[in-house]
């Protein structure tokens, strides 16, 4: 499978692969992604699915010597927006609203979290209504006025990903970019890759083989570079509607 994924890549193919669970699989893709020089993304059928690849997988090929610059790109509504949070904290300290429960959690970590993503914190419940007043999204987005764009969570992301050469996503995001790209926005979901992208397989949950998800080369159109709007406001030459902009995105 390696050899046949570096003749892919080398040859920007497309190769469909189905192989058995615990075969060593995610290995046999990422040691020649990483062993090319073009930036690759991943994608994944889950957010498990991208943690795992970023925190087993990638440091076992940090130890065969490979040592590629990588970086996991989740949805927004995984990062805490540092302007919500705030405006939030003021309305609690104002009376205007009162406390969710797990506020205070979230008050404390993001002064330690690097990342921002929520699963830093798994102290917090998955379904704590909390988030939803602190979260990231494309609908509460104001642009490069907010006073935390450099401090931003999502830009911090944003940044890291355009200066890596491997990108872990997952199969809603990498859909999505490619959908924007088709369109007549100029709008991305994803930095801008090489005409090579890998998908991880899928795995059923009904039979030891997998199937795969969406594949496909992603290619080139307006650079998903920070520009004087992103992350929370459209790029500059988008057209995209309110509130469907992937410029907080993903
Ligand atoms: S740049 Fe956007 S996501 Fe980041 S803190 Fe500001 S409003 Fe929130």
């Amino acid at each position: 499978m390696a050899d046949a994924v570096e003749r892919a890549l080398r040859e920007s193919g497309t190769l469909l692969i189905e192989a058995g669970t615990g075969t060593g699989k995610s290995l046999a893709y990422l040691i020649p992604a990483a062993a090319s020089a073009q930036r690759v993304v991943v994608s994944t059928a889950t957010k498990a699915l991208g943690e795992q690849l970023v925190e087993k997988d990638i440091p076992t090929i940090r130890r065969l010597g490979l040592h590629p610059d990588v970086t996991l790109v989740k949805g927004l509504s995984n990062y805490v927006c540092k302007r919500r949070l705030e405006e939030y904290r003021q309305s609690i300290v104002t009376g205007a609203v009162a406390p969710e429960h797990g506020i205070d959690r979230i008050l404390d970590w993001v002064e330690r979290t690097e990342t921002g993503d929520r699963s830093d914190l798994p102290s917090l419940p998955e379904d704590a209504p909390v988030w939803r007043e602190v979260t990231s999204s494309s609908e509460t987005r104001i642009g490069a006025k907010c006073r935390f764009y450099d401090e931003c969570f999502v830009t911090r992301m944003r940044r890291s990903a355009e200066a890596s050469q491997i990108i872990v996503t997952n199969h809603h995001l990498f859909c999505a970019d490619l959908a924007l790209r088709n369109g007549f926005s100029g709008a991305q979901a994803l930095p801008t890759t090489t005409p090579s992208s890998s998908t991880r397989p899928t795995p059923s949950k009904t039979s030891p083989r997998s199937s795969s998800g969406c594949a496909s080369p992603a290619p080139a159109s307006t650079p998903w570079s920070e520009t004087p709007t992103a992350p929370c406001g459209p790029p500059a030459s988008s057209s995209t509607a309110p509130g469907s902009s992937p410029s907080c995105a993903p």
